[in-house]
């Protein structure tokens, strides 16, 4: 009937007004892949504006064909003439940006909500600060970006009204277990720490001796999260929860010491607030990075995310124990780097990411991971980080420095 379809045409008004438009940031990611299975979930409640790509051109359109974004964005001409092809051969009608600028463009369009910024390492960084300073909420998964640029990154979020929502599940739960009016200052609302909880990732229990020959395969296979490559070696070496106490300060505006990390096999428990009167508040749940994308996404609300319930009689126990230092040094090396302060948070980021990629490159070893960095952040000069020219000048110095301290480490063959 004619009222009826009325209605139906209201509602459809009513739906489009209420929905948001989403940028995702490394769509062809683990990360932006969860991303875009909770849009497929609400299709009423979320657009998608723009998916960016980097080498997955083919992966990139056919998010494109599914989600009809405005824009994609690939990182070179050739690659831009690839996706044209592929989306006329589609009939999808999409503009193909190319570079770096249109990354930072389409994080920061004025038709933007929300961006999810999920590109892995120092490449991130410029889009996702494009994204606070044009007052988004900023999604943000990509911890180097934060980990390089904390004090700029936390001061162009408030100077812009922009909302800062963490997706790294350890720093979600915290969120989550925070007072909802959290002002930055852990006296003021009985904090006394944090509790970061960590799998161990594949090598817990592991003796450094067992760990001389370990290949890039046995890194990556991550016992509890599927995750990409280079967070997954992070994982690993404990560099991850290094970088991840980093965060943890910069986000929640507190020391490194009132961040206590917890070694917890299970993952179930994905971190804890400690507060002075004995109370302990966590957020469990499935290792499924659905649960603290959604959260973000749809906070202060929350919606179906697609993830199976916990079944605590499945889990039946959790385990405790601290880090192993000795065997995995990359977490005192991080934390050393955020109470030096400046740019060494910035020069740890690089090294490690350039450490990464050689071990997954089968030139050095596991083990070399953290004595690269070690020698690099000895070389650093202690230096003040004002704005983001020097950040960016301590990632190019930092990954200098690397490549020169690279070839003591490669592996003979
Ligand atoms: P992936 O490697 O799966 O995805 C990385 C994304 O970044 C891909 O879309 C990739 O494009 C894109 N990309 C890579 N290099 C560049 C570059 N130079 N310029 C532009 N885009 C680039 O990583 P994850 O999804 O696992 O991780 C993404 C971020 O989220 C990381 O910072 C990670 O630490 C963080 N994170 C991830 C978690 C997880 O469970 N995976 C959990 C918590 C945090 P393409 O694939 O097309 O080459
Ligand atoms: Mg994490």
């Amino acid at each position: 009937s004619l009222s009826c379809a009325v209605r139906i045409v209201d509602l459809y008004h009513e739906r489009t007004e209420m929905s948001q438009w989403i940028t995702v940031l490394g769509a062809t990611g683990s990360i932006g892949s969860s991303t875009l299975d909770v849009v497929r979930r609400h299709p009423a409640r979320y657009r998608v504006y723009a998916l960016t790509g980097f080498s997955r051109v083919a992966e990139l359109v056919s998010a494109a064909i599914e989600f009809s974004p405005r824009f994609i964005v690939v990182p070179t001409q050739s690659a831009a003439e690839t996706a044209r092809q592929l989306l006329t051969q589609a009939q999808q009608d999409c503009q193909v940006l190319v570079g770096e600028e249109a990354l930072a463009r389409v994080a920061s369009d004025d038709d933007v909500d929300m961006v999810m910024a999920s590109i892995v390492g120092a490449a991130g960084l410029v889009p996702t600060l494009a994204a606070a300073n044009s007052g988004k909420r900023v999604l943000l998964a990509n911890k180097e970006a934060l980990v390089m640029a904390g004090p700029l990154f936390m001061q162009a979020i408030r100077d812009n009204g922009a909302e800062l929502l963490p997706i790294d599940s350890e720093h979600n739960a915290i969120f989550q277990s925070m007072p909802a009016d959290y002002s930055g200052d852990f006296a003021q609302h009985g904090i006394e720490k944090i509790l970061l909880t960590a799998s161990g990732g594949p090598f817990r229990n592991k003796s450094k001796s067992d760990l001389a020959d370990v290949t890039p395969a046995q890194a990556v296979a991550h016992p509890n999260w599927s995750m990409g490559a280079k967070i997954s070696v992070d994982s690993a070496t404990l560099m991850n929860k290094g970088l991840e106490l980093i965060e943890a300060c910069f986000l929640f505006n507190c020391h490194a010491d009132q961040v206590q990390v917890v070694v917890h096999p299970q993952s179930v428990i994905h971190s804890m607030v400690q507060y002075n009167d004995g109370s302990v508040i966590a957020e469990l749940g499935q290792p499924d990075m659905r649960t603290p994308i959604a959260y973000g996404m749809a906070w202060p609300e929350r919606i179906d995310a697609g993830v199976k319930h916990l079944d605590l009689f499945d889990i039946a126990r959790l385990d405790f124990v601290q880090p192993d230092h000795e065997t995995f040094p990359c977490l005192n090396l991080a934390k050393a780097a955020f109470e030096r302060g400046g740019i060494f948070p910035a020069v740890l980021n690089a090294v490690n990411e350039i450490a990464v990629e050689a071990f997954l490159g089968e030139q050095i070893s596991f083990l070399a991971i953290p004595d690269l960095i070690e020698n690099v952040m000895q070389a650093c000069p202690e230096q003040q980080m004002t704005c983001l020219d020097d950040v960016l000048a301590a990632d190019r110095w930092a990954r200098e420095q690397a490549t020169t301290y690279l070839p003591q480490y490669l592996l003979d063959r």
